[in-house]
């Protein structure tokens, strides 16, 4: 039947059923007791839950055989971590990720003509470091709203000329929302009018107190227009990151989220994909939302053609036959027959639930159950 109920999935992940509910509610779903979910919502709910799930279905029907725990610690190697950067409008978001980006035309990559495809990476002392740059709360929240986890850290770009504004306090709601260590990069040092401790004394009221203050929170001043402290920034990074010790597993079939998507002239559906789980490879066979197709190619931030991606690694790829929507799950599955026939269930199920969208279930629907 390609699906299983609330109180199934309960089972399945050790939880109560009220507690599964309620996360469901956070994803924005609206689920009772019996409710069947797709494939989709069980995995996002295994990832919040910090579940490690991998679905099995079996050749013969769609039905979900087996759901376990898989990846044995010896498994995880480290990964990149993944960061995004937040913040008022005109702080600098954007000028940052380029500064960013430009610090870091190492030996191999340079020559290469970069490519937007979403997120970049960077490396310094040895180390790789992935950036969403899709700035703008919207998108963010957006993917969040549908449950997708990209990030590991979050950067609040703060112009020190300006101080705190209304979108540098939403993007630490965001950042504290989705439970995301936070990096402040006091931006535009370099101005007149620059006052530094002033932001800091302000995101006090937020509670991001700097170190030197007694807090926790790491303070970097930069200049992305001057291009300084950027240096200082992505050591920052990488300690949170050697902190948090953020680790997947290489060696499995490949799962990730769609990151952008579009329609291109020449090369028909084009999907940015960040993969998380496992190594993408040239070939293989996927579902991203609705949609599926076969990895035709695969090319890097750098213009690269690439026959694998593993763990943090953002790609370009083409060969779906239709376009995902950003935020979609990506799930590498063992053959083409196989990732077409979920991605027909999900449109069927799909077009019943856009159907069957009067039928409201209320909050006395929802707590009967409970
Ligand atoms: P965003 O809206 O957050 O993406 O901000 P932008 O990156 O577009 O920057 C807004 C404006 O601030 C642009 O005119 C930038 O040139 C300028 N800017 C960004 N960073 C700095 C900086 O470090 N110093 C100075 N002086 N100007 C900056
Ligand atoms: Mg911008």
């Amino acid at each position: 039947r390609g699906t299983m109920t609330v109180a199934e999935t309960a089972k399945l992940l050790h939880k109560d059923a009220s507690e599964v509910i309620k996360k469901l509610i956070m994803l924005g779903v609206m689920a009772t007791i019996n409710q069947e979910l797709d494939l989709e919502t069980i995995q996002l709910l295994a990832g919040d839950f910090g579940v490690e799930v991998e679905i099995k279905i079996p050749v013969e029907d769609d039905r979900f055989e087996t759901l376990e725990e898989t990846d044995e610690e010896a498994d995880l190697k480290e990964r990149p971590p993944v960061v995004t950067i937040m913040g008022h409008v005109d702080h600098g978001k954007t000028t940052l990720l380029d500064a960013i980006r430009s610090t870091n035309v190492t030996g191999g990559e340079a020559g290469g003509i970069t490519q937007h495809i979403g997120a970049y990476q960077v490396e310094i002392n040895n180390k790789k470091i992935s950036f969403l740059d899709t700035p703008g709360h919207e998108a963010f929240t957006a993917m969040r709203a549908r449950g997708a986890q990209v990030t590991d850290i979050t950067i609040i770009v703060v112009a020190a000329d300006d101080g705190v504004m209304p979108q540098t306090v939403e993007a630490v709601n965001h950042a504290k929302a989705a439970n995301l260590p936070i990096i402040v990069a006091v931006n535009k040092i370099d101005k007149p009018g620059a006052d530094p401790d002033r932001v800091k004394q302000e995101l006090t009221e937020y509670g991001l107190v700097p170190e030197e203050w007694g807090g926790d929170t790491i303070f970097v001043n930069v200049s992305a227009k001057q291009r300084m402290g950027l240096e200082g920034l992505l050591e920052m990074i990488l300690l949170v990151a050697e902190v948090n010790d953020y680790r997947a597993n290489p060696d499995k079939r490949a799962r990730g989220t769609v990151i952008e998507a579009e329609l291109d002239k020449g090369r028909g559906p084009v999907a940015r994909i960040l993969v998380q789980h496992g190594t993408l490879k040239v070939g293989d066979a996927f579902v991203a939302g609705n949609c599926f197709g076969r990895v035709r190619a695969m090319v890097n931030d750098k213009g690269r053609r690439l026959k694998e991606a593993g763990p943090s690694t953002p790609v370009e790829i083409t060969g779906l036959t239709e376009v995902p929507q950003a935020g979609d799950p990506f799930m590498v599955f063992e053959d083409e027959r196989k990732a077409r026939s979920i991605a027909d269930k999900r449109s069927i199920t799909q077009r019943e639930s856009d159907m069957g969208a009067n039928t409201r279930v209320t909050l006395d629907d929802l707590f009967k159950h409970i």
